[in-house]
């Protein structure tokens, strides 16, 4: 893993070392083997604060290091409190996608591969044995989708009443994803003395309710809003017609510095297409998206990460969270209707300091959503002139609404 401190967002204090935040050695060196020697911001502000054992709200979207935020303090918690007895479920960390989970799983087990402590993964959409086997066997810390979870626990393969600390992370996505029931039903099974600790990209109303109700006397942590984030980023836009865009991506990817790209597409099918004509023209690529199978997507994710396949076709559900390290490319093929999600997708690039490049493709009918996202940013994309494919069609003509029986005039959009 390369030590990418050096190109840190936000360049610390030389004492604000991982040394300096009293860090106990096993997991130092853990760190230290994963190649980071500067805390994160969020990791500066919110581990001295676990490690009190406060309960925490922590404001901050994936990439920013949050994960090492609260998965250092609680292995270095749990190893100061030992217990040697037959194991129990110490710590529950409840997230809202698989992908997630597996990559929460694989941090506890990176930075706590000195401590002795155990972890193990739940989630939905693949058989339970291994997982129960897992919890048969006894694990400290259990990273978690709701709908799994809630499932082994009612069928008695775990129970939570020994659970001192609880993280929801990505509180905002598990709304989003229709949780709310779930994390409300956990609530009750969980000990009322715990440390709670509460992470989300956005802070709406319904978010601050819900934290209220987990959390007691919170201390609030909060780091790079999401529209700041993107300004590491390198974005450009590429006005094309939406049937040239497949010879765009093509063109596109005839640059050799591009060694990986995530690229977005708005539907399964889309992904599934991209894919194809990929392959064709020799592109290695591959599609992430809800209708694979659990393993074809973990598959198909680590092919990305040993950078064996050369592009990642995915839909946002499939997408989110999807943390590969130094990705440097993403490439949106269609612009969303939701000008935040295109603050999501190019989020997968630029992380902890790397460099970032998002290319964007926008066809006529896509203008407006474009137009959302730059007020959304605070800024102006700039535009590739000179490509292949330029837009011809500026102003498509859609099929006329009908209202009330009669025809509506064509708005034409005559911007850019
Ligand atoms: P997260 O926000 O937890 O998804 O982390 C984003 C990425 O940053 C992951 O690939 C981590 O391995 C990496 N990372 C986390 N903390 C650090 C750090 N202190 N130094 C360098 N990289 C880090």
């Amino acid at each position: 893993m390369t030590n990418k401190t050096e190109s840190n967002i936000e360049i610390l204090e030389p004492s604000m070392l991982f040394h300096s935040l009293n860090i106990i050695e096993p997991i130092l060196k853990a760190i230290q083997e994963e190649g980071y020697t500067t805390p994160t911001p969020i990791q500066t502000q919110a581990i001295p604060i676990v490690l009190q054992g406060t309960d925490l709200l922590g404001c901050a979207q994936t990439g920013t290091g949050k994960t090492a935020a609260f998965a250092i303090p609680i292995l270095q918690l749990l190893s100061a409190n030992r217990t040697y007895h037959k194991k129990k479920v110490r710590s529950l960390i409840v997230t809202p996608t698989r992908e997630l989970a597996i990559q929460i799983g694989e941090s506890f087990n990176a930075y706590g591969r000195h401590t002795g402590l155990t972890c193990t993964v739940i989630f939905g959409g693949v058989h339970q044995n291994p997982q129960t086997s897992a919890l048969r066997r006894g694990v400290d810390i259990v990273v978690a989708t709701p709908g799994r979870l809630l499932d082994l626990m009612n069928q008695g393969h775990l129970t939570l009443r020994d659970v001192e600390h609880f993280v929801l992370d990505e509180a905002d996505r598990m709304l989003d994803m229709g949780f709310i029931h779930d994390v409300k039903k956990l609530l009750t099974v969980l000990p009322k003395k715990r440390q709670s600790l509460f992470f989300s990209a956005t802070l709406p109303p319904e978010i601050i309710k819900l934290a209220s109700t987990i959390l007691h006397d919170p201390a609030k942590v909060s780091v790079t809003p999401v529209s700041s984030t993107v300004d590491i980023i390198k974005q450009s836009i590429y006005f094309v017609d939406k049937r040239n865009k497949n010879a765009l991506l093509v063109e596109v990817l005839k640059d050799i510095n591009i060694k990986t790209a995530l690229v977005f597409t708005r539907t399964k099918y889309g992904a599934d297409k991209v894919v194809k004509i990929l392959l064709r023209h020799n592109v290695k690529a591959e599609a992430i998206h809800g209708n694979k199978s659990q393993n074809a997507r973990q598959r198909a994710l680590a092919n990305f990460k040993a950078q064996t396949t050369r592009v990642l076709v995915a839909t946002d559900i499939a997408a989110r969270g999807i943390d590969v390290d130094d990705l440097e490319y993403v490439i949106n093929y269609e612009i969303s209707n939701i000008a935040e999600i295109y603050v999501h997708r190019i989020g997968r690039t630029g992380r902890a300091g790397a460099k970032g490049t998002a290319l964007s493709f926008c066809d006529a009918e896509e203008k407006a959503y474009l137009r959302d996202v730059e007020k959304l940013i605070a800024k102006k994309i700039s535009v590739v002139e000179n490509h292949p494919f330029p837009l011809i069609i500026h102003n498509p003509v859609k099929a006329p609404k009908q209202q009330h029986g009669k025809k509506i005039p064509v708005t034409q959009d005559r911007n850019r």
